[in-house]
This record gives structure tokens, C-alpha cells and sequence, in this order.
């Protein structure tokens, strides 16, 4: 047994979605149960030192842990959106998936020269999202000082890729 168990527990897994061999991991049930939703929250903030000054939550799941985190530590939340969504001048950065690609963007002013910046996202894999995230914020002034997960694939080598680029990475379940 570990410390995060009974959030672990809270997540459901769902075989072959989105597709034949995939256990899709649903935060879903997690935030229906406000008791574990709190919990969650509270401990990715105590895993955080100094408190950054903005949190960076990528579309979709990611906006809403970002968001819950942000009002936790009280910073602002900065927006990582699909390419395409956000009315503002933007940057954007593509990122591979297993077929193809897909593009994330953040408003070009939305962080200040040197900015303290924490990613946050309901899971990481293999880590192309958060890596394709951490460019945006740096090519926009930023400094990403972190990355925070509900769940982390750690066979999948996202966490590793992401430490390997100086970035503190913390998470509270993991899955084989
Ligand atoms: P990565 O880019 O390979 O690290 O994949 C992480 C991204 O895909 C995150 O934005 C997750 O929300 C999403 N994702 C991948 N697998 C799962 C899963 O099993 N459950 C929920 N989200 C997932």
C-alpha cells in the first residue's frame, strides 16, 4: 500500500478505450467524490515549495486540476489550449501522437519575461504533451519550474523525459 491509495481507488479504468488495448485511466470518478477531488488538490500542493506565479493547465482535464491548483496555491491560471481556440495573438507547438500529430497553443502575452510557471495536467505518459506545454511557456519568457499529474504511466517515460529537461515532476498514483 502506498500514500495516495485511496485516490488511487477513485480512479476508474476502462479497457480498450480509445481503442483495442488501451486501459484508458477516468479521472472522472475522481472528481465526482469531493471528499477525494479535495484530497488530490491538496496534496499536489504540498508537493509544491515555493508557490510559482502562474499554474499552466493544458485542455482539457488539465484545465480543471489546473485550475483547482492554481486557487490552492493562489496564482493565476494560464491556458494551453488544441491550436485554434484561443481569440488572441498565439504561439503554437506541435507534438507527436501515436498516428499523426496535434498542435497546442497559449496566447504569446499570457506570461511575463521570467515567470514562474507550473504545468499541470490530469496524466502523464509519455510526456509529449507536457514537453510541447513547456516549450510554449519557454518560447513565451517563461520558466517552467514544475509539473504536476494526478497520474503519472511511469513505463511510458514522460516524468523521466520531462526531470531530464530540469523540470521537478510530481504525481500521486501511478499505474504500471
Ligand atoms: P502523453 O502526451 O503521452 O504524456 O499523454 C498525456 C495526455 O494524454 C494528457 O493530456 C492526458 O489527459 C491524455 N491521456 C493519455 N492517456 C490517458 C489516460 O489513460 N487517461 C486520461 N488521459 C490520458
Amino acid at each position: 500500500t502506498s500514500a495516495n491509495d485511496d485516490l488511487k481507488a477513485l480512479v476508474r479504468t476502462i479497457p480498450d478505450f480509445p481503442k483495442p488495448g488501451i486501459q484508458f485511466r477516468d479521472v472522472t470518478t475522481l472528481l465526482l467524490d469531493g471528499r477525494g477531488f479535495g484530497l488530490a488538490v491538496e496534496r499536489l500542493a504540498a508537493t509544491v515549495g515555493e508557490a510559482p506565479d502562474l499554474v499552466a493547465g493544458v485542455e482539457a482535464r488539465g484545465f480543471i486540476l489546473g485550475a483547482a491548483l492554481a486557487r490552492e496555491l493562489g496564482c493565476g491560471l494560464l491556458l494551453i489550449r488544441k491550436d485554434g481556440k484561443l481569440p488572441g495573438a498565439t504561439i503554437a507547438e506541435d507534438y507527436a501522437l501515436e498516428y499523426g500529430t496535434d498542435r497546442l497553443a497559449m496566447h504569446v502575452d499570457a506570461c511575463s519575461a521570467g515567470a514562474k510557471v507550473l504545468l499541470a495536467d490530469d496524466l502523464i505518459a509519455t510526456g509529449g504533451t507536457a514537453l510541447a506545454a513547456a516549450r510554449l511557456i519557454r518560447r513565451a519568457g517563461g520558466h517552467v519550474v514544475g509539473a504536476r499529474f494526478l497520474i503519472d504511466l511511469p513505463d511510458l517515460g514522460g516524468a523521466e523525459a520531462l526531470r531530464a529537461e530540469g523540470i521537478d515532476v510530481a504525481s500521486l498514483i501511478e499505474f504500471e
